[in-house]
């Protein structure tokens, strides 16, 4: 079960990092801080949001935007 948890995660990572080239620069800070509170708090709940909205006021901008990028990203590189 460990061993699995850890290939998830490194596929995620590997996934992230794909994705990551074709973004903004100011996206991919956001993707940073969005990872590093998961450190802080696991779940997307009111207190992820409420961290994450102290550093970024217009993080639904964002999450609106990354989301736009991703299929966008997804269709031309067949993730
Ligand atoms: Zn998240």
């Amino acid at each position: 079960m460990r061993t699995k948890c850890a290939s998830l995660s490194l596929v995620r990572n590997l996934t992230i990092y794909r994705f990551m080239k074709y973004l903004p620069e100011y996206l991919i800070e956001y993707i940073i801080f969005h990872e590093l509170v998961h450190i802080i708090e696991k779940n997307h709940n009111s207190r992820f949001w409420e961290i994450i909205s102290g550093k970024y006021k217009d993080y639904q901008k964002s999450e609106k935007e990354l989301f736009k990028y991703w299929f966008k990203v997804s269709e031309e590189v067949g993730m």
